[in-house]
């Protein structure tokens, strides 16, 4: 039997269940799954803030583990088969089709209708297609990443679905070299903007956030200004932001706070003819309200919103955790580690935001904290 933390229905405590060990089809694999990540996203998914989620729900959507076993023949994007003990990860997202009018017109996979997501759009009623889980079965056709064998799976599972998201959202924002950038919000999604928005050779990068243990972490990934939402008012934050731009506001600025009302914010720290990206709202929280004529129209803004990932963000996220991991040592977001059994207490960590980054080791029954 394969053990699997479970949310029953929305707003029901996660519980732990037993499901047989799934057989093989062709062309799928077997994930003995190492770490899953505990997400902003999964404490939504409780609270059923997402409107196709499809209960009762294995959590955990980005993952990273060993082959265990294959049927018939899986490669990976270089064509390489994978035969078994390798150390893996893949990519959520499962079923884009490639033949609709997003996909094929518009260019935006992340928006195709049949776009399926392990541990978020996939029941547990489907399968074991969610990381709180010993196993995860991989189906015919998800893109699985072999780990380089200098990258390991903590640095991996410490940069999450956080880093891909981000990657997206900083491509999104095309920041040009030696512009200002305002990152709204210090979880793991804010942390890894931050720290691609230094690798894309911004001259100043702010950020909002809290508590304090996360605003250490934005330092370290690379952000020169830090103003703690608890500890500041609004007004203090503006005149900071100000302070550091001259007057006029941001070049660019990245929500990725989760949270609706830093959208007023954010307008109003963007500089006039400047960029405003939106990552962070991600589940339903409701509306906020804005000025169109002061907040938009006249300030000649760019707004862009961001949905998931495809397969290239996540692909260029191990290439980069490869290459710059010595700078930004993306395991050290880990604070929380959780068996199964204690996912509940995950997700509390993550509640409080006590945790940066909080994992499932779905092997292991001991709670750790760091
Ligand atoms: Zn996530
Ligand atoms: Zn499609």
């Amino acid at each position: 039997m394969v053990r699997a933390a479970v949310i029953p229905a929305p707003n029901q405590p996660v519980q732990v269940r037993e499901y047989p060990r799934p057989k093989l089809e062709e062309g799928a694999a077997l994930l003995r799954t190492l770490f899953s990540e505990v997400c902003g996203t999964d404490l939504y998914l409780q609270q059923g803030l997402l409107s196709e989620t499809p209960y009762p729900l294995i959590p955990g959507h980005a993952s990273v583990g060993l082959v265990e076993e294959v049927r018939g023949q899986v490669c990976d994007t270089e064509g390489r088969p994978l035969l078994g003990g390798e150390m893996v990860t893949f990519l959520d997202v499962h079923g884009t089709c490639g033949r609709c009018w997003y996909c094929l017109v518009a260019k935006a996979s992340t928006r195709c209708p049949h776009r399926k997501v392990y541990g978020i759009t996939y029941g547990a009623d489907e399968g074991l297609l969610g990381g709180w889980s010993q196993y995860v079965y991989l189906k015919p056709g998800v893109r699985i990443v072999r780990l380089p064998e200098s990258l390991a799976p903590e640095t991996l599972i410490g940069a999450g679905c956080g880093l891909p998201t981000a990657l997206h959202a900083v491509e999104r924002s095309d920041i040009l070299l030696g512009q200002t950038v305002l990152v709204q919000g210090t979880g793991p999604l804010g942390l890894s903007a931050i720290a691609l928005t230094r690798l894309r050779g911004a001259y100043n990068i702010i950020a909002i956030g809290a508590p304090e243990r996360r605003l250490q972490a934005a330092r370290r990934m690379g952000a020169d200004v830090c103003l703690d939402v608890e500890k500041t008012s609004i007004e203090e934050r503006r005149a900071a932001v100000m302070d550091a731009t001259g007057g006029r506001g941001v070049d660019v600025a990245i929500e990725a706070s989760g949270n609706p009302a830093a959208i007023q914010e954010g307008l109003d720290l963007a500089r006039d003819n400047g960029r405003y990206t939106v990552v962070g709202q991600y589940t339903d929280h409701g509306p906020v309200q804005v000025n169109p004529h002061t907040q938009i129209n006249k300030k000649h803004l760019d707004i862009r919103g961001v949905w998931g990932i495809d397969y290239s963000h996540l692909h260029r996220s191990v290439l980069l955790l490869e290459r710059y991991n010595d700078q930004f040592h993306w395991e050290e977001l880990i604070t929380h580690t959780f068996g199964l059994e204690q996912a509940n207490d995950a997700l509390a960590a993550v509640r409080s935001g006590q945790a940066i980054k909080a994992v499932i080791t779905p092997w292991g029954a001991q709670a750790e904290e760091v």
